[in-house]
């Protein structure tokens, strides 16, 4: 990975924006930019400059990754037993103005900012993010690597039988199953949701026992090396429901039907309008109630959204979810969801799991 030329990359975006500095406060953006993995951290990057601020527990780990990274002598360290604000208004002390990360500075560092400096903030929005979105070919190796991963501990996990077990246990089997496999744990809270349950599209794994015929959202993903995996598969155990079925026909089409339109080039919201039209012409419009999908890296949420509302466009190298679903109150909830690579003229598929909603279970 280029680190060296991500760092340039975002003193491009400064240059175009007039900025002489930014403080980076997103801990992916600060990974992304110089490869730091630790939790607490800010990085000032101006013109000739940039400085690593954090504490007294990251002396080792920041001058080793850094230095993995290849920015030794490009970013600084400032290393103190405090989190090091005093650090931080130091090296941006200089800076009539600053760029600051709207999404991510909290408001009680802004005033902290604004009080301790004579300097003007300006906040940016998604500056270093539409930087992430193209992923490098080493990026997309270990996303493959993760999504290969999740889908050996998922194939491996539902293919036993789990009528009366329940969705807590199932969620614990899949995470110690990933866990085994060289993971470095999972990559969201894993979403076990059987039956009724399911008809929440984020819910919670219960105490509640899976029964025989119902359907199961398991969207599972894996941390590896920073980066995320990310798939759902709905599950049967036992005899599949004809009208369970004939739902899961629908999201199936749906998602082949985006997954056709996604290439370099394409709106994000045509994206969204395959899946959705598909959806909507087997009347069941108002039971997809999200957006169509993402892009995901070293967050499993980032940008861009693929939805009706979206304004951005597909370019080789974004690696999203196509994720279409169908939610019905008292039945469950039907999700299929793949990762993908966007290439020049289609896209490649990363998720290996057959969809079919008895194809994995025992
Ligand atoms: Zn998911
Ligand atoms: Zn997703």
């Amino acid at each position: 990975m280029d680190f060296g030329a991500r760092l340039e990359s975002v003193r491009t975006q400064l240059g175009a924006r007039d900025l002489p500095a930014l403080l980076v406060s997103d801990a992916f953006n600060l990974r992304w930019i110089t490869g730091f993995t630790g939790s607490s951290a800010w990085l000032v990057v101006s013109e000739s400059a940039a400085t690593l601020v954090t504490d007294g527990r990251y002396t080792m780990q920041a001058g080793a990754e850094l230095d993995a990274a290849g920015l030794t002598d490009a970013v600084t360290v400032s290393v103190g037993t405090d989190a090091g604000w005093d650090r931080v208004l130091q090296s941006v002390a200089s800076c009539p103005v600053l760029g600051v990360e709207a999404a991510s500075l909290s408001w009680a560092d802004a005033r902290r900012l604004e009080e301790g400096l004579d300097t003007t903030l300006v906040p940016t929005h998604g500056l270093v993010e539409a930087l992430r979105m193209t992923k490098e070919p080493e990026e997309i190796e270990v996303i493959a690597a993760a999504v290969a991963l999740a889908d050996a501990a998922l194939t491996t996990v539902v293919a036993g039988d789990w009528v009366g077990r329940t969705e807590m246990e199932l969620a614990a089997a899949l995470e110690w199953e990933a866990r085994g496999r060289g993971a470095s744990g999972t990559s969201f809270p894993t979403i076990v949701a059987s039956g009724p349950h399911g008809a929440l599209p984020h819910a919670t794994p219960r105490a509640e026992r899976i029964e025989a015929g119902a359907p199961v959202v398991v969207d599972f993903g894996c941390l590896l090396d920073g980066y995320c995996s990310d798939a759902t598969r709905t599950v049967v155990w036992g005899e599949v429901p004809d009208d369970l079925a004939a739902i899961h026909a629908v999201v199936a089409a749906a998602q082949d039907a985006a997954r056709d339109e996604t290439r370099a080039g394409a709106d994000c919201r045509a994206v969204d309008a395959a899946a959705r039209s598909v959806i909507e012409e087997a009347g069941w419009g108002d039971h997809f109630v999200h957006g169509t999908g993402h892009g995901v890296g070293l967050a499993v949420h980032e940008p861009p959204r693929i939805a009706a509302t979206s304004d951005m466009t597909l370019e080789t190298g974004f690696v999203v979810t196509i994720e279409p679903g169908i939610y019905v109150p008292g039945l469950g909830g039907v999700r299929i969801e793949d990762l993908v690579v966007v290439g020049e003229s289609g896209c490649r598929t990363l998720t290996s799991l057959p969809r079919g909603l008895a194809d994995l279970t025992a």
